[in-house]
């Protein structure tokens, strides 16, 4: 099942691709594993899936260690600085960095750790939505650049937004693009060690329409794996 889901999922996202014009293989699908048991995942690694997205440090790290071959997960829940221990060297991409003082935080456990470099993404609540985290729009460029020019082993490898929950994924378009214009303005700025190769954008309600605006990388759960239980 799970498998079948996410074959469907691959599927849509480069039928749109194909429709619009867009290499498929620029756009890598998530498997958004949270809550979900270690035996979902390794049902996927035998259709050979190896990208696979976390929200709790301790979980990711977990399953981690636990899992029977080396993958790839991304941590793209809120981090707080207590937590960065547990993932630093666990997770291929961080894609929640939301302030300066994460940044640092991180950026003192990858010289603590002999971490060369952490690839990060920068989280952006472009819907300036009160219950989640992230930057507003305008402060973005001024953070980027504070981030660059004090961490030096983190890299800043694009944006990532978390768009609101809506009935219809076309109110979400216009969130999607903006911030595909928001990653050009910054590239646009030319920020040492920061390149925006990543836009981290769509959920199981919005994927197809982040594709259509630029995601290069989609975040899937619900459609893959079926609802969750935070209560187990
Ligand atoms: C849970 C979660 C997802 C996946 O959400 P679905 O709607 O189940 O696809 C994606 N991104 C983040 C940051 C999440 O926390």
């Amino acid at each position: 099942m799970i498998t079948d889901n996410y074959l469907e999922v691959r599927k849509k996202i480069d039928e749109t691709c194909e429709k619009i014009g867009r290499n498929p293989e620029e756009v890598t699908l998530i498997a958004v594993s949270k809550t979900k048991p270690l035996s979902d995942i390794e049902e996927l690694i035998k259709i050979g899936v190896t990208e696979f997205g976390e929200n709790k440090p301790q979980e990711l790290k977990t399953k981690y260690e636990n899992v029977s071959q080396p993958v790839h997960f991304h941590q793209i829940g809120h981090l707080q600085t207590n937590k960065i221990k547990y993932i630093i060297d666990k997770c291929v991409l961080i894609h929640s960095v939301d302030s300066v003082h994460l940044a640092q935080a991180i950026e003192k456990e990858a010289e603590k750790k002999g971490i060369d470099s952490v690839d990060i993404l920068i989280e952006v609540n472009y819907a300036q939505e009160e219950s989640k985290f992230g930057l507003n729009k305008e402060e973005v460029i001024d953070i980027i650049k504070e981030i660059s020019s004090t961490c030096s082993h983190l890299k800043i490898k694009g944006l990532m937004t978390i768009a609101p929950f809506v009935d219809n994924p076309e109110d979400n378009r216009v969130i999607f693009k903006g911030m595909k214009q928001l990653s050009l303005d910054i590239i646009s700025q030319n920020i040492h060690n920061v390149d925006m190769s990543v836009l981290s954008m769509g959920m199981t309600n919005d994927y197809l329409v982040a594709v259509e605006e630029g995601a290069t990388m989609v975040r899937v759960g619900t459609a893959i794996f079926g609802e969750r239980n935070y209560n187990i």
